[in-house]
């Protein structure tokens, strides 16, 4: 059975990278809208307070998104779950917690109460505020900043799963490095001194943006591959104008209404997705079999 066990939860995913322009965004979006058309109730969580993802849903952070509507009264503790945040989305299937600028605010508000709070855990913040509707949507989809933030280590420490989008570029390359070296901290010896052992049920390397028409990426998908072997999905997201147009019309390849599905470019890109959608699948089925 393809759709989530009775008495299981969602599985949660954080889409993260330190770098910008990365394609973290366009793949919570489109992997959001994979997943709910096949069937899953899916939850997106915008915690950049840049709200790309939001705006990506047709909501403009500036006017249109309250400090109430983000993670920030969970940051602050005047909220222990996030269901104040949710809402509905012109996506049928999915709901969405958004962000705004505002939300910086988070960067300030977690470290005080670090401070001032005896026992207080800053980085399980946003683990506990889903707890409460885990058992509502089958996958969580964390849309983070490109910052080793509070907010971006809260991400994380809610997630089953993480999915790194890496551009096959020398630069983009060696900034991922630094991204790894934050998960061996937090699988690894620092957090377990301080007792925080956290377990990822997968790690996903996705090669997002892919221009088979540079010759150097081709060089750069090898080091790639030998630097994070079996964590590179068998998959290549093409760069392609369609995709860059779809999301600068603030839609996506899954939005076939509003492009021509048929043309070829497009197809690329949607049989990619496609791919990708139908491989995260297996990843959370597999994670609702261990529960
Ligand atoms: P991030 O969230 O990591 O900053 P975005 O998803 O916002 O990255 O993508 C950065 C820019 O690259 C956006 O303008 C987006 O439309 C574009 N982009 C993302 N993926 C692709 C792709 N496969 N082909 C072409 N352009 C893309
Ligand atoms: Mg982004």
């Amino acid at each position: 059975d393809r759709l989530r066990p009775e008495g299981a939860e969602a599985v949660t995913i954080s889409i993260g990278n330190f770098k910008g322009g990365v394609s973290k965004t366009t793949t919570a979006v489109t992997l959001a809208q994979g997943l709910s058309l096949l069937g899953h109730r899916v939850l997106v969580i915008d915690t950049d307070p840049q709200g790309s993802l939001t705006t990506l849903f047709g909501i403009l952070p500036d006017t249109e998104v309250e400090e109430q509507d983000t993670i920030l009264p969970l940051a602050m503790g005047t909220e222990t779950s996030i269901r104040y945040a949710i809402r509905s989305t012109y996506w049928d299937g999915i709901d969405l917690v958004a962000a705004a600028p505002v939300l910086f605010g988070a960067e300030f508000a977690l470290p005080a109460r670090q401070t001032q709070e005896p026992g207080f855990e800053f980085w399980r913040v946003l683990d506990l505020g889903i707890d409460d509707v885990r058992g509502d949507y089958d996958v969580i989809v964390i849309d983070t900043p490109p910052a080793l933030s509070y907010t971006t280590i809260n991400a994380f420490m809610a997630s089953n799963g993480i999915i790194m989008p890496l551009p096959p570029n020398a630069l983009d390359f060696a900034s991922a490095s630094q991204f790894w070296s934050l998960f061996s901290d937090l699988t690894g010896e620092l957090l377990t001194k301080r007792g925080l052992d956290k377990h990822f049920d997968f790690i996903h390397v996705l090669l997002a943006r892919v221009d088979s028409a540079d010759a150097a990426s081709t060089v750069i998908r090898q080091w790639i591959g030998q630097t994070y072997a079996e964590k590179v999905l068998p998959v290549e997201i093409p760069k392609t104008a369609v995709t860059g147009v779809a999301s600068a019309e603030f839609g996506t390849v899954y939005d076939v209404s509003r492009y021509d599905g048929s043309a070829r470019t497009f197809k690329r890109a949607r049989d990619a997705y496609d791919s990708f959608v139908g491989q995260i699948e297996g990843s959370v089925r597999a994670v609702w079999n261990g529960q």
